[in-house]
C-alpha cells in the first residue's frame, strides 16, 4: 500500500485519481495484516485497489465526476464496495470519469482528463478512465468501472488492459450513481483474466436492495475460468469452443490496424482449438440511434434528482424554487450531461415517445433476438471492442456525435444484457494497445474467463 500511494503521488499528471486518502489506506493494510497475522485466509486481504467515482463510498467522498456532487458524502457504500471492503482489499481512492459516466474519452470530467499512460497525448478511453489508467500504469493492481454502453470495455482496450463486464443483474447497482439503470452495470479492470475473476466472485451476487438484481447462488468465476472443456487436450484447451465472428463487426470502415490485431488474437484462439464460424448481428448499426434514445431517456429521469434540495450542489443566489432549480442545474451540469438530459426529456415528451422511445425499445428487443440467433451457433462472439485504437486528446470533444458512432460495437451487447470483456491482442497505430471484445451468452461469464485466459 505505502509502494502503491507513492506511485499514485509520483503519477498525478496522469489524473486517474479524483481523491486519494492515504491515512485511511493505511489504515486499512493495518487492518489487513492484523487479519493475515490471526491467520485469516483470502485472496483478497490487503489487495490495493480504487473505485470509479461512480460508486458511493462511506469513507470518502462521491462525485460522480461531477461538480453537481463536489463534497458530497454518502452515508453508506455501494454494494460492490462494501463486499469488496469485506474481502480485505484497502482501497487507495476515488478514479477519475466522465460525468455521470457519459462519454468515451474522460474529457467529459468536471475536475480534469486523464491521460492514456501509453501516450499521454492521447484519451484513455470512458467513461471508466481513469480506472483503466491507474491499472495500465501499475499504480493498483485492479479497479472497479461501471459499464452501461461499452465504458469497461472500451477503456480497457485503449489502455492495453483487460476488463470484464458480467450479464445486467449479475453485480448490484446499489449504490452506484445511477445513469441508465437498464444498462448500468459494474465490473472489473485488472492485468489478466485471472485478477478479473477473482474480484467479480467478490463483487457480484444477489442483492435485495437492487430489483433488478439476479438471484443466483455465489459464483466462483475462478473456477469456473480454469474448469477444462469436454475434450480440451494441454495444447488445446479451447477444443470445442465455437467462436462467432459477426460479418456487421467488420465492415470496411474498421481500421486496417485494429483489423490486423483483432485478427492475429483470433488466429490465437484457433490455434488454442477454438473453430471460427460466421454469424450476423443484422442491427448492429440500429445500436447507436437506440442506445442514445434509451440512455439519455432514462438518465433525464435519473438525474431529476439534482435539483438543488436533496444532493450536492445548490445555486448561491435565487429567486424563487424554480429559479433555484434551473440555476443549480445549469450550474451542476456539464455540456454532454445538459445535451443527454435534454435528448431524454425530448423523446420521452408527449408526441414524441411512441416515435422514438417506444420504437428504440422495440428495437432493443430485437437486437437482443439478434444475439440469440448468433448464439445457436457458437459459444462465444468476437470482435473489435471500438474501431480505432485511442484518440488524441481533444478529437471528439467538439463532435459528440462522432465519439457516439466509435461505441458501435459495444451497445449492441449492452443492450442485449450479456457479459463482455476486452483483452488485449496487440498493437495498433501508433503503438497504441488494441482489445479483442469476447461477448457471451447470459451468465457464461465463465466460458468468457475461460477464453480470455488462454489466450493470456
Ligand atoms: N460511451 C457511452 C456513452 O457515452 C458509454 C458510456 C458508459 O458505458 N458509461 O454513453
Amino acid at each position: 500500500t505505502q509502494h502503491l500511494l507513492a506511485r499514485v503521488a509520483a503519477a498525478k499528471d496522469l489524473g486517474a485519481f479524483l481523491h486519494v486518502d492515504p491515512d485511511y489506506a493505511l489504515t486499512r493494510a493495518r487492518d489487513a495484516d492484523a487479519r493475515l497475522a490471526a491467520g485469516e485466509a483470502g485472496a483478497l486481504i490487503g489487495v490495493p485497489l480504487a473505485h470509479k467515482d461512480i460508486f458511493v463510498t462511506r469513507d470518502m467522498p462521491t462525485t460522480a465526476g461531477s461538480k453537481m456532487l463536489a463534497g458530497y458524502l454518502s452515508p453508506f457504500d455501494a454494494t460492490v464496495v462494501e463486499r469488496l471492503n469485506a474481502a480485505g482489499t484497502v482501497s487507495l481512492g476515488k478514479l477519475n470519469c466522465d460525468e455521470f459516466a457519459m462519454g468515451s474519452a474522460n474529457e467529459n470530467s468536471a475536475y480534469f482528463k486523464a491521460l492514456n499512460p501509453w501516450d499521454r497525448t492521447r484519451v484513455p478511453g470512458g467513461s471508466s478512465g481513469g480506472s483503466a489508467v491507474a491499472v495500465a500504469a501499475g499504480l493498483v493492481p485492479a479497479t472497479t468501472g461501471t459499464d452501461t454502453g461499452g465504458s469497461i470495455r472500451q477503456p480497457a482496450s485503449f489502455s492495453g488492459i483487460t476488463g470484464i463486464k458480467p450479464t445486467y443483474g449479475v453485480c448490484s447497482r446499489y449504490g452506484m450513481i445511477a445513469f441508465a439503470s437498464s444498462l448500468d452495470q459494474a465490473g472489473v479492470f485488472a492485468r489478466s483474466a485471472e485478477d478479473c475473476a477473482l474480484l467479480l466472485s467478490t463483487m457480484s451476487g444477489f442483492d435485495e436492495r437492487d430489483a433488478t438484481s439476479v438471484q443466483q447462488p455465489p459464483q466462483d468465476f475462478s473456477a469456473q475460468m480454469l474448469a477444462p472443456r469436454d475434450g480440451a487436450t494441454a495444447a488445446q484447451p479451447l477444443k470445442g469452443l465455437r467462436i462467432g465472428l459477426p460479418k456487421e463487426f467488420f465492415p470496411a470502415a474498421l481500421s486496417a490496424d485494429v483489423n490486423s490485431a483483432v485478427r492475429a488474437g483470433l488466429a490465437e484462439l484457433e490455434k488454442l482449438g477454438a473453430t471460427l464460424v460466421d454469424v450476423s448481428l443484422p442491427r448492429t448499426e440500429l445500436a447507436i440511434p437506440v442506445y442514445y434514445i434509451i440512455a439519455p431517456a432514462e438518465a433525464s429521469s435519473n438525474l431529476s434528482r439534482f435539483d438543488g434540495v436533496k444532493f450536492g450542489h445548490r445555486a448561491k443566489t435565487y429567486g424563487n424554487l424554480i429559479d433555484m432549480y434551473e440555476k443549480t442545474r445549469a450550474e451542476g451540469f456539464g455540456a454532454e450531461v445538459k445535451r443527454r438530459i435534454m435528448i431524454g426529456s425530448y423523446v420521452l415528451s408527449h408526441g414524441y415517445y411512441d416515435a422514438y422511445y417506444l420504437q428504440a425499445q422495440k428495437l432493443r428487443r430485437m437486437i437482443a433476438d439478434d444475439f440469440q440467433q448468433a448464439f445457436q451457433h457458437c459459444d462465444l462472439i468476437a470482435g473489435p471492442v471500438a474501431p480505432t485504437v485511442a484518440w488524441k486528446q481533444g478529437e471528439g470533444a467538439d463532435d459528440p456525435v462522432k465519439a457516439y458512432l466509435a461505441d458501435i460495437f459495444t451497445l449492441p451487447g449492452s443492450l442485449a444484457g450479456l457479459p463482455g470483456m476486452s483483452v488485449p491482442v496487440g498493437l495498433g497505430e501508433g503503438g497504441m494497445p488494441v482489445g479483442l471484445q469476447l461477448l457471451g451468452n447470459y451468465f457464461k461469464e465463465g466460458t468468457l474467463l475461460h477464453a480470455a485466459h488462454a489466450l493470456q
